[in-house]
């Protein structure tokens, strides 16, 4: 009996990966949907509109479903990017590069015959993209195996089609950003519904969380980034202080659960007296610097102007009562120290 032809995909659930699938399916092959998680996408990978996880989608296509947890060792890739960021905190020629050489490994774990990805040529311009892609497939063992099924009548045939594992008639020659061809193709293999997954959703594409990430980098220096903190960029409003003292504060009640598990060893601030949000410090602060980040937190309190304002704060076994006054609404501070 023939071997039964195996292909490991990236599967983000994104309207590429998700054809790319469908399309190596098609062709009665077995593929193993591989989600590669570093640590900064959105973790249920839900579709847009909230219903479906990668996993659901994975079904749907009727292939196999695999996760790759690769948060530690991404660190290394997103703090010492070889190839350097995109516009916020991106290092998306490193990231697919990591990528890759997972994919390669779970192919070998799998026994799988090759591997494939939604990518499009041309979608993303990165002069350097193809020579670094040769040297990365050429060091993981991938070189002729990465097939790209959306483009592949554009590139040189790989070793699956030359050997006739895979029918190259029946793959695709998109090129370009335009998202229409992407559109009928996904008609006709009737899986429209399932493409409207949102993809990776990578913070690290965000300005916000971006701008966040260099305001740490700058306190604490590649070596010393304090790794935990990296979810808490994704929550409240976040105000440096000083040049080692950074304050972030809760915006609703979600947050305020969100923040409870930062509480320990750093400085706790709570109002005592008006209704409002919590505030976490961490680094270093002074008396002054605990007085500014009370007034701060008052700003975002229900407490009027000029309203004599109660803030405990606690850290560790030390504690302090500060009364004070909330910052005023349009006071440049604000903007200034926010982050
Ligand atoms: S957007 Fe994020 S996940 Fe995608 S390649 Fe760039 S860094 Fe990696």
């Amino acid at each position: 009996m023939a071997k039964k032809v195996k292909a490991i995909g990236l599967l983000s659930g994104g309207l590429d990966s998700v054809l790319a699938c469908a399309l190596i399916r098609q062709q009665g092959i077995e593929v193993t949907g591989l989600l590669i998680r570093t640590g900064f996408t959105d973790h249920k990978e839900v579709s847009a509109d909230g219903k479906r996880s990668v996993e659901d989608t994975a079904k749907a296509l009727g292939v196999k479903f695999r996760v790759e947890n690769i948060q530690d060792e991404y660190w290394d890739t997103l703090l010492y990017p070889k190839y350097g960021y995109g516009k916020n905190v991106n290092p998306c020629l490193d990231c697919h590069l990591h990528m890759i050489h997972v994919a390669a490994r779970v192919m070998e774990e799998e026994g799988a015959d090759f591997v494939f990805t939604g990518e499009v040529m041309g979608q993303r311009p990165k002069s350097q993209l193809a020579h670094q892609m040769k040297i990365a497939l050429n060091e993981s063992g991938l070189e002729g195996k990465l097939l790209r099924p959306l483009s592949a009548l554009c590139l040189e045939p790989t070793i699956p089609e030359l050997e006739g594992l895979v029918d190259r008639t029946k793959l695709k020659g998109f090129q370009g950003r335009g998202r229409t061809p992407q559109l009928q193709l996904a008609k006709e293999l009737g899986v429209e519904d399932l493409a409207v997954a949102a993809g990776g959703n990578c913070y690290l594409i965000v300005p916000e969380y971006g701008d966040r990430f260099k305001d740490l980098l700058k306190q604490y220096g590649k070596d010393n980034f304090p790794k935990e903190d990296a979810p808490l960029l994704r929550i409240g409003r976040h105000f440096r202080i000083s040049e080692i003292a950074k304050m972030v504060i809760s915006r609703d009640e979600s947050e305020y659960h969100l923040l409870q598990p930062y509480i320990a060893g750093r400085y706790f601030f709570e109002l005592e007296n008006v209704i409002g949000g919590i505030g976490i410090g961490t680094g270093e602060f002074s008396q002054e610097d605990m007085k500014l980040a009370a007034q701060l937190l008052a700003r975002y309190s229900k407490a009027k102007q000029d309203e004599e304002v109660l803030v405990h704060v606690r850290l560790n076994e030390k504690t302090w009562n500060i009364k004070c006054t909330a910052l005023s609404v349009d006071d440049p501070l604000v903007s200034h120290m926010r982050i």
